[in-house]
């Protein structure tokens, strides 16, 4: 007998990075009905394909949940953006593009903690797996895979001096920030081709919409999980002015993101007891961690006046250059169109006591107040500086039973000593940076902090002061073994039935390094496993 048109093999809640990996390889075969639900809408905002349209994308109701979070203690009480990509592609349709894994001791790490299977070792293949790599196939980089990935189109002046003003100030240069170690300075390479951004939305769910297993259903947001005692059975989803229900004979998998899917667990009674009971909703599993232990990049952006005017906000500002720029991209996909968030940074050790580095550097060849905002009239950049590793955690909790309010969202950024002492070391070696000569060459004045800004003190006040994401938040769904992780090492959410966390949100540590490419390997991971398991039931059960 055919299963009823409502019910599927899997429901795949959150068409985003993750989401779009495990709707297309969940598909491949032809055997599994897959429903992928995706609140926002389809990717068809011009800008989105556009890499230097990311931009105009930080504060675009239309892709973007506009998420904010609650007042940061650390932070002089300031609410900190947290943009969230709400369509197709969910945020790698709006992100910066950069395309970077973190370091491969991250993963040891996440095994150190006892996940079984995420080894450095063990995640490579899946990196590979997703890759099409425009420098070729190597032991660490595959090709032929959905995820194109490609080296900025030109060198520019302003990161050739940036560069070698970190090999003058001690650091080795770097060509690949995802080989073989990740520490020096160099060239960011970026998931697009040919000049447009390469999403999953466009790399993995193309195809997949292709395939007739595959229902996709826009627009619509999931409420509630929806149980037979401690097992999932389906998904309730707001579509369309109605309420409608999905049943899935096989698993539900939760790929909403880092805040999106502790929410929708704990509307649906996976969470803390009192933060549950306190809204109405019925306990189905009281966990403590979901929603816990919240991590974050914070970034703190140094700004320079440029003696010449070479960068993008002297493109932005000419008409003449504009022209020029479009035309360019226009005919050859080439240019200042064709960069994402970073052009050129690097990976640092602030002290030779850590192995390997703790803080990132963001090298942007333009310049403004805030992310999103205006360029500057005059000839500006950007370096920021985050650290890798925080210790500070945070959280995300619901503040009502209504699925369309946002939760409440605290990283704590800055709560711990160490951050703070890392922030500051930070700041300080990329001073040590660009007062060498290549960069001083450009640099008509550090507009801030500003030179006075010399003293400890004054320079972490300028962190609390101007900080802000880099658009990293992980780890709200920690995957591990001990009593507050949500997933086990399978990504199965503990003590529950055919319920999955596959997004940013199980990382047990948030990576080294932006975090889209570890998303998609996760993905690539998860769809594995949850292939594996629906072949050999009895042994999963066992388990
Ligand atoms: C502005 C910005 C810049 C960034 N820059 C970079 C960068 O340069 N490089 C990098 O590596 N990383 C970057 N990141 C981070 C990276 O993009 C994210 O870590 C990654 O995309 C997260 O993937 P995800 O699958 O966990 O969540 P998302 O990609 O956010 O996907 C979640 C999806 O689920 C949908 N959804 C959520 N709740 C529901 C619901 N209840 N019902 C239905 N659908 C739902 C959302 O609409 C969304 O489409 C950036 C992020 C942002 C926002």
């Amino acid at each position: 007998m055919n299963a009823p048109a409502d019910t599927f093999d899997y429901i795949v809640v959150g068409a985003g990075s993750a989401g779009c990996v495990l709707a297309n390889r969940l598909t491949a075969s032809g055997r599994h009905r897959v429903l992928l639900l995706e609140a926002g809408g389809h990717d068809r905002h011009l800008w989105i394909h556009i890499p230097l349209g990311y931009g105009k994308l930080f504060a675009d109701a239309r892709v973007n949940w506009l998420y904010s979070s609650e007042p940061e203690p650390e932070l002089n009480n300031r609410s900190i953006i947290q943009p969230r990509g709400k369509v197709l592609g969910g945020s790698s349709s709006i992100n910066g593009l950069l395309y970077l894994r973190g370091q491969h001791e991250d993963y040891d790490h996440w095994r150190q903690l006892g996940n079984t299977g995420w080894s450095f070792e063990d995640v490579l293949p899946y990196f590979r797996r997703s890759e099409h790599q425009e420098r070729g196939e190597d032991a660490l980089h595959g090709v032929g895979g959905p995820l194109a990935i490609s080296n900025v189109c030109e060198p520019h002046p302003l990161c050739e001096a940036f560069i070698e003003s970190a090999q003058q100030a001690g650091f080795p240069r770097n060509d690949d920030f995802n080989g073989a170690t990740q520490e020096g300075a160099g060239y960011f390479q970026l998931t697009a081709k040919n000049g447009r951004r390469w999403s999953t939305a466009v790399g993995y769910l193309r195809e997949a919409r292709r395939r007739r297993n595959l229902t996709l259903v826009t627009d619509a947001l999931a409420s509630r999980i929806l149980f037979e005692g401690r097992r999932a059975i389906g998904v309730e989803y707001r579509h369309g002015g109605a309420t409608r229900i999905a049943h899935a004979s096989g698993e539900v998998i939760l790929a909403g993101g880092a805040f999106n899917s502790p929410q929708l667990l704990q509307l649906s009674g996976i969470g803390p007891g009192d933060l549950l009971r306190r809204f109405g909703i019925d306990v189905v599993a009281d966990m403590p961690g979901v929603g816990a232990d919240l991590q974050d990049h914070l970034q703190i952006r140094m700004q320079y006046r440029c003696t010449e005017p070479i960068t993008m906000n002297d493109v932005v500002h000419s008409w003449r250059h504009r022209v020029q720029a479009g035309l360019r991209y226009a005919l050859l996909r080439k240019g200042l169109l064709a960069i994402g968030a970073g052009y050129a940074g690097g990976f640092f050790r602030t002290s030779a006591q850590v192995a390997t580095p703790d803080v990132q550097v963001h090298f942007i060849i333009f310049s403004a107040d805030t992310a999103g905002a205006g360029l500057h009239t005059f000839p500006g950049f950007i370096a920021s500086i985050c650290q890798l590793r925080p210790e500070s955690r945070g959280f995300v909790h619901i503040k009502s039973a209504d699925p369309t309010r946002p939760p409440a969202i605290q990283p704590r950024y800055l709560s711990s000593g160490l951050d703070r002492d890392t922030v500051l070391a930070g700041l300080k070696l990329l001073r040590r940076i660009m007062v060498q000569p290549p960069m001083q060459r450009y640099i008509a004045e550090e507009r801030a902090p500003g030179p006075q800004v010399t003293s400890d003190a004054d320079l972490l006040a300028f962190a609390r002061a101007a900080g802000t994401t880099v658009f990293h938040p992980t780890s709200t769904c920690r995957m591990g073994g001990d009593a507050k992780a949500v997933v086990d090492e399978r990504l199965r959410v503990r003590g529950i039935g055919n319920l999955r966390v596959v997004d940013a949100s199980i990382m047990p540590t948030v990576v080294s390094g932006n975090t889209n490419a570890a998303v998609v390997m996760i993905a690539e991971k998860g769809a594995d496993m949850i292939l594996q398991d629906a072949s050999a039931p009895a042994l999963h059960a066992a388990e």
